[in-house]
């Protein structure tokens, strides 16, 4: 399929304003693949469907949790977490998409996981970073980014994992498991 016909297929399936986050996250990755050697159109395909599943009904993705045995842990915790895990479901089983590494992209595009691949890596940065994104320390991590894709990873990390923190909000198991690779790692 060409870009045209997965653009066209996900709009119907969210708000504009996820869309249009969607063509920034397809830009941003497209530019890293790019700086980092990646595969570019598995970087485009990636990051136009990692966010298809975030306004589907929670009760159907439960149901594809337990009927495909995904991590039993992701029931009760809503879209923001079963969005990527039933991203990656309907990707496969909707799109075609047999490459394991886009899957994985957006499997854990959320919450990131230990040993992700530069693919991973790219999507979970450019998901964070794309132009549209608005917060306090973006310009920070859109620089780290161009020169460094690991460090630029181990600081949404922290960024996101600071912001849960102080929102009081649950951290996810595969969340903490990531930040804790990483911060062994960080030299
Ligand atoms: P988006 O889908 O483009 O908005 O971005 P993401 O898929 O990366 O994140 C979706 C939401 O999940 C964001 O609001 C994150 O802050 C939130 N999130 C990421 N990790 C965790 C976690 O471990 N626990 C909780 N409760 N929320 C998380
Ligand atoms: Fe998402
Ligand atoms: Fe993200
Ligand atoms: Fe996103």
């Amino acid at each position: 399929m060409e870009r045209e016909e997965y653009l066209a297929a996900i709009k119907p399936r969210m708000p504009e304003k996820r869309y249009i986050h969607t063509i920034g996250v397809m830009e941003t990755a497209i530019a890293l693949a790019k700086v980092f050697g990646e595969n570019e159109k598995n970087a485009e395909i990636a990051a136009i469907l990692h966010d298809i599943a975030k306004y589907a009904d929670i009760a159907w993705m439960e149901k594809i949790v337990r009927d495909e045995k995904l991590d039993h842990r992701l029931i009760g915790w809503g879209s923001e977490l079963l969005h990527g895990p039933v991203g990656a479901y309907i990707a496969e089983h909707e799109f075609g998409i047999v490459e394991e590494d886009i899957l994985n992209a957006i499997r854990f595009h959320t919450t990131g996981r230990v040993g992700m691949s530069r693919l991973e890596k790219i999507l979970f940065v450019a998901d964070m970073i794309e132009p549209n994104r608005k917060f306090n320390g973006v310009e920070r991590l859109r620089k780290k980014a161009q020169k460094n894709l690991d460090k630029a990873v181990s600081a949404c990390v922290r960024h996101t994992l600071a912001f849960l923190i102080d929102t009081k909000q649950p951290i996810y198991p595969l969340s903490i498991d990531c930040y804790n690779d990483l911060m062994k790692r960080e030299d």
